[in-house]
């Protein structure tokens, strides 16, 4: 179980104490996790910044990285994962040939991109999907994306990248809509030299209208269908859980 906490507007630790405990109810139990412990931990993403800073370091070293000074704009997300209503824009490269790098010696005051290398074919066997495949490039699926927010919050790429890495995780498990943040994130395990995991992207749960469910779109919560009477049982039935 890992806390994905890093967004300081949106995380407080009442959600975390929340989904632990709505999770709990469901009946799911792991072995690692805030709550447990564990060998790679902490497991709070809020509490890794070590890592994360290391990781930016020797991605800046190593030239995969600029510094931009374009609008906040485009930022609100980044923090956390994209979905298919709002992926990231793709970034036109305003910032890609600034030469005053050397004047950045932490990341904190300005946003940090990851150069894409232009219209390379990026290309996955998924366990659910099959062959993905991706065009990185300002002119095709995606741009220089962010690793790290002017406000000094690590970006959600750069983040799963490093904590699937340092916990050792094998299989990512996620919704159909990061594929393209998959396609973003081999790129950054490549730059790092870290083992590709296998990935198995699942179709999304909808609501009944069917729109992605999202908490800011006040969607069913666990949380909500557990204060109405229903039973672990029958939410695990209503998810098509085997
Ligand atoms: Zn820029």
């Amino acid at each position: 179980m890992r806390n994905e906490d890093l967004d300081p507007q949106r995380s407080r630790a009442e959600f975390a104490l929340a989904m632990i405990e709505d999770l709990h109810w469901l009946g799911i139990r792991w072995s690692e996790g805030p709550d447990c412990g564990g060998p790679y931990g902490p497991y709070s993403q809020s509490e890794r910044r070590a890592h994360y800073l290391e990781a930016w370091r020797r991605l800046r070293k190593g030239g995969f990285l600029y510094p931009c000074v374009c609008s906040r704009r485009d930022l609100a997300q980044a923090a956390s994962a994209p979905n298919e209503a709002d992926d990231e824009p793709v970034y036109p490269g305003t910032c890609r040939e600034r030469k005053d790098m050397d004047e950045f010696t932490e990341p904190a005051g300005v946003n940090w991109r990851f150069r894409v290398p232009e219209s390379e074919v990026v290309e996955f066997a998924d366990l659910n999907l099959g062959r993905q495949r991706c065009v990185a490039g300002t002119n095709f699926d995606f741009g220089d994306f962010l690793v790290w927010r002017r406000d000094d919050v690590p970006a959600y790429q750069l983040a799963v990248v490093i904590d699937d890495a340092a916990m050792r995780i094998t299989e990512v498990v996620r919704g159909a809509d990061l594929l393209k943040s998959t396609a973003r994130q081999l790129l950054l395990l490549r730059a790092l030299g870290y083992a590709v995991p296998e990935y198995f992207h699942c179709d999304l749960v909808r609501g009944v209208a069917g729109v992605r469910l999202a908490k800011r779109h006040d969607a069913l919560s666990i949380r909500h269908l557990r204060e109405s009477g229903i039973t672990p049982q029958q939410v695990l039935e209503m998810a098509g859980w085997p």
